[in-house]
């Protein structure tokens, strides 16, 4: 029998609709697979370490104060998302070293959007360290790179062990360091 396209698995469970293996996909996962694929599986399996310690997993915490004051936040399914005034999504983080995972993140968000909410609007990766921002729109291109990388985190989460460990620049603050290189 042949396997259900990972993608309409994905839209089947966000539209509530009966599927004999849900399959979700959060903006975290979507950047981790464009970071490094060992640390989306441990994700995906729910393994929590040390995230309050602010040296480790690059920085989200900046994205608590920045732009406060013109955004909402949005919750659908299976994404969070933050908003500013006029619609656009935005997302917040805090250096522009890793930017392909975050516009992935981002062009994640916008596929989501449009898929599940019918909501066609462009989105804004923000950098407020480096005072930077810059527009990402969803383009053909972009939502076939989105569609793609569900099917390969589908993937890598399938598989019952995690891929090998492979060397990167920011494996000293990762939160699984001691599972890679201990
Ligand atoms: S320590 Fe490095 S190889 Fe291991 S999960 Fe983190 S980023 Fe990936």
């Amino acid at each position: 029998m042949t396997e259900t396209d990972p993608v309409t698995r994905l839209l089947e469970t966000a539209r509530g609709n009966p599927v004999d293996n849900p399959f979700r996909v959060t903006g975290v996962m979507m950047q981790y697979y464009h970071v490094c694929k060992r640390e989306l599986w441990f994700e995906s399996r729910n393994l929590e370490i040390d995230r309050e310690n602010p040296t480790v997993v690059r920085g989200t915490r900046i994205d608590n104060t920045a732009y406060d004051e013109n955004r909402r936040n949005l919750h659908l399914g299976m994404i969070s998302i933050d908003l500013l005034e006029d619609g656009r999504v935005i997302e917040v983080k805090p250096s522009s070293a890793l930017t392909k995972p975050a516009k992935m993140q981002l062009s994640y968000y916008l596929w989501y959007l449009e898929q599940i909410a019918e909501v066609t609007t462009d989105g804004v990766l923000a950098h407020p360290k480096e005072r930077n921002r810059e527009s990402v729109e969803l383009t053909d291109e972009r939502k076939m790179k989105v569609e793609d990388a569900i099917r390969g985190i589908y993937d890598v989460v399938s598989k019952e062990m995690p891929p090998p460990a492979v060397e990167k620049p920011f494996c000293d603050s990762c939160a699984y360091h001691d599972f890679c290189w201990c």
